[in-house]
């Protein structure tokens, strides 16, 4: 076989690539190797222009030989070099024609930015750029490119009828994003700084009259989601994500078991109080998710603390009401508010009220199953992102990642698209 044909299979270079020579470095001792592939694009009678990519004459060689970063071949950078011809776009004036391996004005090859971007999407943008030695800001380029040229592409807004708005931390002091979600593709379709009736209604800007089609909105309690929701989409029928229910009743359990501890602490019982603060994680998870023994120890709590074990019943109790079917989950929701409202637990009483109000959106969600768990699994891999960058520090460059990451727009795998 040609060892051409074997850079050529090597670089992932289809039947457009011509490959010239390539060429071994000169480096340093105990540097990486570097190897240089000098190509051009297939002869073609008119260019493409890199700007527009509408089709164009040649005008000349423009600046000369350029280099593209491209992705490294065993223990070697690989660097491609071409001229950087430019063509006369009728529309955009002379312009670098564009080049099938690489994205216009990028210093690197395609292959090369989405690969990088995928580890930034996976891991984080500081180990990525570690991995392919370029700089934290290359890769953040990379990033902003990407996500761009994707959200060029897709109309993310286009054929919504049950979406999902929310918000989601992305810094210390309460910095929010608001987030809109699909429920049917289960993708982000939106996101932008700040969480008020103004970041709402923007989305509802964006939407404009597709707002019409929009039959379900899923959130939480939030009055500066629902104000606009009923004004902007007055036909939508608003839902509650049960998430944030049970997330509210998990919330009233944590107060009540706060309360007891309170309580022994100053009847001086250090040690039973010691016990009871370790029980908050315990208290926290799902029944289903105990293990024998940590069950034992919350069927002990009914003689040891009948007030905590009481409030661990309203909230899991809660939780099971959101699995039955319509009809049942009403009676059942009667019974649970009757008991919490008497259960003499604070909390439990405030929560009851809550739901009371939102009781209709409650059973919308309850009928139309709309809750697969979007609100939650998002907020999860927002979290992730979050917790792998170590933060954020502006609103855009999160909004980029989660965008890159749950609008379903992060590049593949530069060999599962090679042509
Ligand atoms: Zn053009």
């Amino acid at each position: 076989m040609r060892s051409s044909k074997v850079l050529k299979a090597i670089c992932g270079f289809g039947r457009e690539v011509v490959i010239i020579s390539v060429d071994v470095l000169k480096t340093a001792r105990g540097e990486r190797g570097e190897v240089e592939v000098f190509v051009r694009p297939k002869q073609r009678r008119r260019g493409w222009c890199g700007r527009c990519g509408g089709s164009a004459p040649w005008l000349d060689n423009g600046g000369g030989l350029r280099r593209w970063r491209h992705l490294d071949a065993g223990m070697v950078k690989v660097w491609i070099v071409a001229v950087a011809r430019r063509v006369d776009c009728a529309a955009c004036g002379p312009t670098v024609a564009a080049v099938p391996w690489a994205r216009h004005a990028s210093r690197f090859t395609r292959s090369f930015e989405d690969l990088v971007v995928h580890d930034a999407i996976v891991g984080n943008k500081n180990a990525a750029a570690n991995r392919y030695d370029v700089s934290w800001e290359a890769v953040n380029n990379m990033c902003v490119r990407l996500a761009n040229e994707a959200l060029d592409r897709v109309d993310l807004l286009e054929g919504l009828t049950a979406i999902a708005i929310d918000e989601v931390k992305y810094k210390k002091g309460h910095k929010y994003l608001t987030v809109v979600c699909d429920h049917v593709s289960g993708h982000v379709v939106w996101a932008a700084d700040g969480r008020s009736k103004a970041t709402v209604g923007a989305f509802f800007d964006d939407l404009g009259p597709r707002a019409d089609a929009v039959a379900f909105v899923t959130a939480d309690g939030a009055g500066w989601i629902r104000d606009v929701v009923a004004v902007r989409a007055p036909d939508a029928i608003v839902c509650i994500d049960t998430f944030h229910v049970v997330s509210w009743a998990t919330d009233a359990l944590d107060e009540v078991r706060r309360q007891e501890w309170n309580k022994l602490r100053d009847a001086g019982a250090a040690r039973a109080a010691k016990q009871f603060k370790g029980l908050r994680f315990l208290l926290r998870r799902n029944w289903e998710n105990l293990t024998m023994r940590q069950r034992e120890t919350i069927w002990a709590l009914e003689t040891a603390n009948r007030r905590t074990f009481r409030a661990f019943e309203l909230k899991e109790g809660l939780r099971d009401i959101f699995a039955l079917p319509l009809l049942q989950a009403r009676r059942a929701l009667d019974d649970w508010l009757a008991y919490a409202s008497r259960s003499k637990l604070a909390p439990f009483v405030k929560l009851a009220r809550s739901i009371r109000t939102y009781r209709a959106s409650i059973e919308a969600t309850i009928e139309w199953r709309l809750t697969n768990g979007i609100a939650e699994s998002n907020n999860a891999s927002i979290g992730r992102l979050r917790t792998n960058a170590r933060g954020f520090h502006s609103a855009q460059a999160f909004i980029t990642m989660v965008m890159l990451d749950r609008a379903g727009i992060a590049p593949q795998l530069p060999w599962t698209t090679a042509a």
